[in-house]
């Protein structure tokens, strides 16, 4: 076989060589240890957890070392590609405060690494294919698809290995006249690696995060470009990663399978390989046991899930964490004020096995995250949240945003933080009654209470601006013996008979009134902020009812 010859004939306009490319494209000049991560996501328009859980960590071990995270839109795929697809990555990781010190961007590219965008590197991966084929390690194929489905029944028959391969692959020692002609003819044609693998051999390489693997050797010969010219993912990884000069590729564990085709690959181009990070699967409890997170069956895959309801990133990215590094949780609990970005993230912590999501814990999380934001941080992103969600509310939020800082200042000063939001879309019903638009009032009253009584006591309360909390609640105990109340509940409960009620019973009428619920935060405070007309109009609002 001729290999110049063969390579001529298939890639007549590459004049480029790899050396050229490794001139073009030199070695990251970068301090000792730094990493070079990148995202490799395809423009499907979908963004799941996968992706931001395998971001989190890329972003956190280039720029903990003082390395490079960059983006690389995988498009080779134009079917599953939808419109807009970039635009939906990259709002991604901007909501996530993920930032890419290159790649591809919404206005175009930045980065001399670059092309970022798989199917503007056509050219470097011909250069390259170019170079497999005058060694010899690369070959066009013909079958047409009624053969090689024609091959995978023959194979299913004899009970064989699917694929492309030995005996199988039929064009691999074909002849030159005979590659030339069918050139020559129009036929189309895949570029497949020539395959050296031995069934037999196994071969020991090292995951970072799973120790020492032994695969067996690969035996396929894999397609590298496909019809039209366009790599398939094995290539492109191997071109890529090794031309932008990533030294860590953190990726699922769904593409340990074919890891031994991209070790194969990246020999035969005389290839350092890149250190491999293949992470768990996010799986999910199912009745007994577990499984993978579906996106069919379960939307809190998708990322789109927790922007609509809500969820602060952080607080997603914070659970995350809790799942990628086993220590995390600990360190919060140490470092409850801290930036996640001052946790000390290690590749020694992540876990080999599947790494149970479960929403709850996530909600969990959530209030805590939520719970420490400053009201300010809160009010934010809840009006940009209920700005594209729920305008009306939005408005009613901005309408005075002293008095919405007000409200959202509840609870959020003391050591123990109220924890009543998970997400955005939980948050109108906390607030609810600070805004009388918005303010529907379920009058049902405590056990203790007849609806002559509850009119008793909110005709004998008076608001008074300003007040105190320790005489606030001076004034309500004498309220509660006014309408013969125990104002003491040690002595109510040491004889429960004597009396007909305490006075936590006055004050629940006087919160149902002003808040129309049973539970609401510190009642004092939230009078203090809802002002005099307001408790005015309440009051009489429920005794009409009673
Ligand atoms: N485009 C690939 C995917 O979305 C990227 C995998 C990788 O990071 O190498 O699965």
């Amino acid at each position: 076989m001729n290999a110049e010859k063969l390579a001529g004939l298939l890639f007549p306009q590459v004049a480029e060589t790899v050396d050229d490319l490794e001139k073009q494209y030199p070695t990251r000049t970068l301090p000792e240890g730094a990493k070079v991560t990148r995202m490799g996501p395809s423009p499907t328009g979908f963004m799941h957890l996968g992706n931001l859980y395998g971001a989190i960590a890329d972003e956190r071990l280039a720029h903990q070392s003082g390395g490079v995270f960059f983006l690389r839109i995988e498009d080779t795929d134009q079917k599953r590609e939808v419109e807009g697809g970039v635009k939906t990555i990259l709002s991604a990781f901007r909501e996530y405060g993920l930032p890419f010190d290159e790649g591809a961007t919404e206005e175009g590219e930045s980065g001399v690494y670059g092309p970022y965008y798989q199917r503007r590197r056509e050219e470097i991966y011909h250069i390259c294919a170019k170079q497999l084929v005058l060694q010899g390690k690369a070959y066009p194929c013909f079958l047409t698809e009624e053969e090689l489905a024609g091959i995978r029944e023959e194979q299913a028959a004899k009970k064989l290995d699917f694929g492309c391969y030995g005996e199988f692959a039929r064009y691999r020692d074909c002849a030159y006249e005979e590659l030339e002609k069918r050139v020559a003819d129009g036929e189309p044609w895949v570029l497949r690696y020539r395959s050296e693998g031995n069934a037999q051999n196994h071969i020991k390489t090292t995951d970072l995060i799973r120790g020492t693997l032994e695969l067996p050797e690969n035996i396929q010969d894999v397609v590298l470009l496909k019809k039209d010219g366009i790599p398939t993912y094995h290539f492109a990884h191997v071109v890529d990663d090794h031309l932008m000069r990533t030294t860590h590729v953190v990726r699922g564990e769904e593409w340990l399978a074919t890891l031994p085709i991209h070790l194969q690959l990246f020999s035969a181009m005389g290839w350092k390989q890149p250190k491999y990070l293949h992470t768990a699967h996010l799986m999910k409890q199912d009745g007994a046991g577990k499984r993978k997170l579906s996106k069919r069956k379960d939307p809190e895959l998708s990322l789109s899930f927790y922007h609509e309801k809500g969820y602060s990133p952080a607080a997603v990215k914070e659970y995350l964490m809790t799942l990628l590094n086993s220590n995390f949780e600990e360190w919060r609990t140490a470092n409850p004020d801290a930036s996640m970005d001052d946790f000390p993230f290690s590749i020694k912590k992540m876990s080999v096995s599947g790494a149970l999501f479960d929403i709850q814990k996530l909600d969990d999380t959530s209030r805590n995250v939520v719970g420490r934001m400053s009201a300010e941080e809160v009010y934010v992103q809840l009006t940009d949240w209920a700005g594209e969600y729920d305008p009306d509310f939005a408005a009613l939020l901005r309408r005075d945003k002293d008095y919405t800082l007000a409200a959202l200042t509840v609870g959020r000063n003391g050591p123990k933080r109220r924890k009543d939001i998970t997400a955005w879309s939980d948050a109108k019903e906390y607030l609810r009654f600070y805004f009388d638009e918005l303010f529907q009032p379920d009058y049902t009253l405590p056990e203790r209470v007849t609806p002559a009584k509850a009119k008793e006591i909110l005709e004998g309360y008076e608001f008074l601006p300003g007040e105190d909390a320790s005489l606030w609640f001076e004034r309500v105990k004498a309220l509660a013996e006014s309408v013969g109340y125990a104002s003491n509940m040690k002595e109510f409960k040491q004889n429960p008979g004597a009396y007909e009620g305490n006075v936590g019973d006055v004050s629940m009428v006087l919160r149902l009134a002003i808040t129309g619920r049973q539970q609401s935060p510190d009642l004092q405070e939230v009078m203090q902020i809802l002002g005099k007309n307001r408790i005015e109009q309440r009051l009489s609002l429920m005794l009409k009812t009673l």
